[in-house]
């Protein structure tokens, strides 16, 4: 399994979920539970992930996320670390995993 997404949003993880789920990429949710404890834990450890069950389907199942719009309700628009691919939330203005800096906002 790979993981191929992870935001705070539950709702984007399922909304990527779905995507994969339609076009026939088995995936699972983790970490769908312990958001509750973010600021206590460290928060990378709190994102709500998507993993595909495959390997194979993980560049696929990246490319499709990519381009996805968010969903109607969405609040932040996450953005994709270019250094090493990691998502983060819009108002993190860091990558949480490597620490490079978001890109700017173009709206
Ligand atoms: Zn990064």
């Amino acid at each position: 399994m790979r993981r191929v997404f992870s935001s705070f949003d539950l709702v984007a993880v399922h909304h990527a979920r779905n995507v994969l789920e339609s076009n026939g990429i088995g995936s699972v949710v983790r970490n769908e539970f312990l958001s509750s404890g973010a600021g206590e834990l460290p928060p990378a450890d709190c994102q709500i992930e998507l993993w595909v069950l495959h390997d194979a389907d993980a560049a696929h199942a990246e490319a499709m996320l990519r381009f996805d719009a968010p969903p109607a309700g969405a609040r932040e628009h996450p953005w994709r670390c270019a250094r090493c691919g990691e998502v983060s939330e819009r108002q993190f203005t860091h990558c949480w995993s490597c620490g490079a800096p978001a890109p700017a906002l173009t709206a």
